[in-house]
């Protein structure tokens, strides 16, 4: 078999083999104790990862879409409007799902690289009220961090329920559902949280149920919660069978994040983002993303120029890791480097190490080594 590739596209992260050996336990009963113990375990440990206290969390088969879906279909009403903070391809969707199923909405969007401003959110919502408000709090296409706090701050007076899209954040930097405010975290398994991908992940509020229960009828059955909440509260019941092994391997996932610590966490995801921003930079890329919004779990990098994307990116898999291309409009300009999960700093050193070879590869003229002392100067260890 060819060796590993180091995987540093934004999603999936790398799956370190504890996790691996827990996906490959062998298969059990999907309402048997052992599926039991770790779907109840899992779901704990999902509400501390948001830090929301009495909440319902849910894990169920599928990916990140699936849980923008289920946070939308669960909590607005067919009287209700919504409001789309969109940063970008991500923040679109959220747009495109409220369009598929018919919801009043509006999208107040801004410019790639940066994020809708707490100003920006207030003076909308003083010309105009909305129901639910849904952000993004790293869109992925383009490595900007929402101010997810400060949004949470604004809303606190105007009652809308806030969905928070954390598909590149949760695990990695701070959601803290109950201090500001949130009433749904939705995620996925394969980034900052480090699992292989295949599930929908949520954490709805007291609030946020509330509005589920309050709704008669939701056009949905295998995204209708409350048809979920059952088995999450016994996981003995059956709706639909989950992904046994998945789940399990979920579970071990956040053993390891809950056993590093929540806040040692995002400071780590902080102190590598830096590390590998200061290696590239040394080695002459700069960056896309506006540097008041930089998101510490990915980098969106532009190249020097007369650096092919498409050359560079094939001579970097050679070089034993794999980065991803720019979406939309940024394609071909940027490459988009995902810094999340279980990384280790030897991780980042042989990403660096991988991207100076690449380029005096494609003959560029870089200062031997600059690039490690650069992300040395940093991560000292
Ligand atoms: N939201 C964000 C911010 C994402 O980055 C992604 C995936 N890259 C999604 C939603 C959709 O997730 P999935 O691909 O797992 O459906």
């Amino acid at each position: 078999m060819a060796p590993e590739k180091l995987l540093l596209i934004p999603g999936p992260s790398p799956v370190v083999p504890r996790i691996l050996d827990a996906l490959a336990k062998p298969t059990v009963s999907h309402v048997g104790p052992d599926m039991a113990h770790d779907l109840k375990e899992a779901c704990e440990s999902l509400k501390q990862i948001v830090f929301c206290e009495n909440g319902e969390p849910f894990i169920i088969a599928g990916a990140g879409t699936l849980s923008m879906e289920m946070a939308l279909l669960n909590t607005v009403g067919p009287a209700d409007r919504v409001l789309v903070l969109s940063q970008g391809y991500f923040g679109d969707r959220m747009a495109q799902i409220c369009k598929a199923f018919g919801f009043d909405h509006d999208v107040l969007a801004c410019d790639w690289g940066r994020a809708v401003t707490p100003r920006e959110l207030d003076a909308r919502l003083k010309a105009k009220s909305y129901n639910v408000v849904a952000c993004t709090h790293v869109d992925t296409s383009t490595g900007a961090c929402a101010p997810v706090e400060e949004y949470g701050q604004v809303l606190e007076r105007t009652g809308s329920l806030f969905i928070v899209d954390g598909v590149c954040a949760t695990g990695g930097i701070a959601e803290r559902m109950d201090a500001w405010g949130i009433d749904v975290v939705l995620t996925a398994a394969q980034k900052c949280l480090g699992a292989p991908p295949g599930l929908a992940l949520l954490v709805l509020s007291e609030l946020a149920m509330e509005k589920r229960r309050s709704l008669p009828t939701v056009p949905a059955y295998y995204s209708d919660l409350l048809l979920w909440l059952p088995i999450m509260h016994d996981p003995s019941r059956y709706f639909s069978t989950p992904c046994v092994n998945e789940v399990r391997a979920f579970a071990e996932a956040t053993r390891i994040i809950l056993g590093e610590g929540l806040d040692e966490r995002f400071e780590r995801h902080a102190l590598y983002a830096e590390a590998i921003r200061a290696g590239l930079a040394a080695l002459g890329f700069t960056f896309f993303t506006d540097p008041d919004f930089m998101a510490s779990t990915l980098s969106v990098v532009r190249y020097p120029e007369g650096v092919d994307d498409k050359a560079f990116r094939a001579r970097l898999s050679e070089n034993g890791v794999v980065v991803a291309g720019g979406l939309a409009a940024t394609a071909g300009k940027v490459f988009r480097m995902g810094h999340m999960g279980n990384l280790t700093s030897a991780d980042v050193r042989t990403a660096i190490d991988a991207v100076e070879r690449t380029l005096a590869g494609l003959g560029r003229e870089v200062g031997p080594g600059s690039g490690r002392k650069a992300v040395d100067g940093i991560l000292k260890a």
